[in-house]
């Protein structure tokens, strides 16, 4: 097996600038420094920038919303290039949710004008004595004081004021919203109105840090390795972008899954006691009519033909929503509709508005919802506590509940504004017994949409995941839901283990690249995107090398939650999947059994080469991977792990 440094490093890397900017908010000073060619190498960008600087840079049990975080923002080679998809940014940090590796990516048309003006890399540390945003400017970068201009405002009209303060439309500007601002552990991220790098609650980090804005445009050309044989792969990569390959993402967009997963019982419906929903089975809240009766318009981010961003318009003739324009994907429908048990579109697309307009991630801002409802349906909150009920299939409520979660208002703010687990706490504090149980969260993070009552395979991946729940970690939902072995079932833990860990480290490549990974299907393998990044950069990696970087990304975020005070027991879904079965559909009457699942979860543990009871990377696999510089450095409370 090839370690990186056995990869040479040619005369000139070209794709990346290389420019790393260190901004101290506490003193407003900014640096320029060059990253090294082996640092390129070895991290290979967005991601993997992100792991070892966290790694390097960030002091061990640093509160996340102090001054002591630190805030990464990094690119891959190929924005402004015209790889399919690549116009990408990602944003990590300690994550305020769950006091782990927070990461979140967002597309759009960021990571092109940030390109275009020459950055890699910021380091954001310390505090601001005062609101700030951040121009990147070509070659200028400073801060501007916006207290009396964007600070307090949306983040659709502080896009907006910021371009017009410069007359440019475009200005690339990824700001926080109010949510943010407030340090909301759910706050995102929004550039470009409908992007956003949504999860683990890298807004709040910038809030936490007086930060406002990133603002990036830029004029610079940029130099790939091999001009004539980039540009024949990259259009043999559009050809096939353009066609069925990507086609589900352009038509119906990922609501199509709505259909998709509600056959299979895998649609979580009002807060997991179902995963089959009668408003999909009768046609109400389905992909088709989605698409038929609302969406006016498919719009693609710089650098992409396939165009997955649907586009949703109200009629100007709707009593509460006129006009009301939102972008609408397949989670929105899952944390606002079906979990919830809400079919009125509407009223989604506004709760949507809100979540990207205030700066919530709106998957974390359904989901808590969505706990919300089942936890007035238990009694466990009620009318008087909110001024207002809230039973599932709430609309009107709904949406004043979002809104009060996004600006920290009233009841639902207080107790619900930081997501599920603080929800959790709160109210077990306030003698609200076992409210938690209803929080459907991993590791803090709350869950994306499938239910994993009957995904034996999932419920691992998921729950492995380092950023907390996630199912764009490794996608091995696909291994329930293709039938890849028995979704009720727990046989071949270590093969289930090895098939999770393949899509796992090819995921930590294209997230460092970054590129979408809608466009994993448009490459023939994965020496097929070895290749085009060599034909940028200059570096000759392999698919095998690769492949290696993408296992030592994994490792090392993996080594920075054990440091944080991971430990086995964080692996873990929610008890409610042990206990709760669905009353129909293909899961009826199944819960996930306590050891089988150890069982698998030790299987990946094996597969991954770490210790199977503890869960922690043994000292030859951290050797193998050319991470010796960790060992020695993990928190010993880990190394006792222990099963929930
Ligand atoms: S596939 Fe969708 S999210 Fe990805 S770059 Fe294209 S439009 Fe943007």
């Amino acid at each position: 097996m090839s370690k990186s440094k056995d990869i040479p490093i040619p005369d000139t890397i070209t794709g990346y600038s290389q420019v790393r900017l260190d901004v101290d908010l506490t003193n407003g000073k900014i640096d320029k420094s060059t990253l090294s060619n082996e640092f390129v190498r070895d991290w290979i960008g967005g991601y993997g920038f992100g792991a070892k600087i966290l790694w390097d840079e960030l002091k061990p049990g640093a509160d996340p919303l102090s001054p002591e975080n630190v805030f990464v923002w990094a690119i891959g080679p190929f924005p402004s290039t015209i790889l399919p998809t690549s116009s990408k940014y990602g944003v990590f940090a300690k994550s305020p949710l769950t006091g782990m590796f927070g990461m979140a990516i967002s597309s759009g048309s960021v990571g092109a004008q940030a390109r275009r003006a020459g950055i890699n890399t910021i380091v954001i540390k310390g505090k601001s004595s005062e609101p700030v945003y951040l121009v990147v400017d070509d070659g200028d970068y400073y801060l501007v004081p916006c207290e009396k201009t964007v600070w307090g405002k949306g983040n659709f009209e502080t896009e907006e004021l910021i371009r017009e303060d410069f007359q440019d439309h475009r200005l690339a500007v990824m700001s926080i919203g109010p949510s943010g601002e407030r340090m909301s552990r759910m706050g995102c991220i929004t550039n470009d109105r409908n992007r956003q790098a949504g999860r683990t609650g890298m807004g709040a980090v910038m809030g936490s840090k007086n930060l406002k804005a990133i603002c990036f445009r830029g004029t610079q050309s940029i130099k790939v390795a091999q001009p004539v044989e980039f540009y024949k792969a990259a259009k043999k990569l559009i050809k096939v972008a353009n066609g069925p390959a990507t086609s589900k993402y352009r038509d119906l967009g990922t609501p199509s899954g709505l259909t998709s997963y509600n056959k299979l019982g895998m649609m979580p419906t009002r807060n997991y006691r179902e995963g089959t929903w009668e408003e999909i089975d009768n046609g109400a809240f389905t992909g088709d009519t989605l698409n038929q009766d609302w969406i006016v318009k498919k719009v693609a981010c710089s650098q992409c033909s396939i165009a997955c961003d649907h586009i949703a318009r109200v009629p100007k003739t709707h009593p509460e929503y006129p006009n009301l324009i939102a972008s609408v994907d397949v989670e929105m429908c899952y944390s606002f509709g079906t979990n919830t048990g809400n079919s009125d579109w509407p009223t989604v697309f506004k709760c949507i508005e809100l979540c990207d307009n205030l700066g919530i991630d709106a998957i974390s801002g359904g989901v808590t919802a969505s706990m919300a409802c089942e936890l007035y349906d238990v009694g466990l909150i009620t009318k008087k506590d909110l001024g207002y009920e809230l039973p599932f299939g709430s609309t009107t409520n709904l949406v004043k509940f979002t809104e009060e979660i996004c600006m920290g208002t009233g009841f639902a703010g207080k107790i619900f504004g930081d997501g599920c687990k603080q929800a959790g706490i709160r109210l077990e504090e306030m003698g609200r017994k076992n409210a938690s149980y209803y929080g459907m969260q991993i590791k803090g993070l709350e869950m994306p949409a499938f239910d994993l009552h009957g995904m034996t395979s999932f419920a691992v991946g998921e729950s492995v995941s380092i950023r907390g729940a996630c199912h764009l970690r490794n996608g091995s939902y696909g291994l329930d839901a293709k039938g890849t072995f028995d979704r009720f079932g727990y046989e071949k833990p270590l093969e289930r283990g090895k098939k999770i860990i393949e899509t796992e480290d090819v995921y930590a490549i294209i997230d460092s690249y970054i590129i979408c990974k809608f466009t994993r299907g448009i490459y023939e393998n994965d020496a097929e995107m070895a290749k085009v990044y060599e034909l940028v950069t200059g570096i000759p990696h392999t698919e095998e090398s690769i492949l290696k970087r993408g296992e030592a990304i994994v490792n090392l975020s993996k080594c920075f939650n054990i440091r944080e005070g991971w430990t086995r027991a964080d692996d873990h879904p929610p008890e409610k999947f042990f206990k709760d079965a669905h009353t129909k559909g293909p899961a009826k009457g199944v819960t996930l059994k306590e050891d089988g699942y150890q069982t698998l979860l030790s299987g990946y543990y094996e597969a991954r080469g770490w210790d199977k009871e503890t869960g922690i990377p043994t000292d030859d696999t951290l050797k193998r991977l050319g991470l010796d510089f960790v060992i020695g450095k993990l928190k010993p409370a880990a190394t006792k792990g222990g099963k929930k």
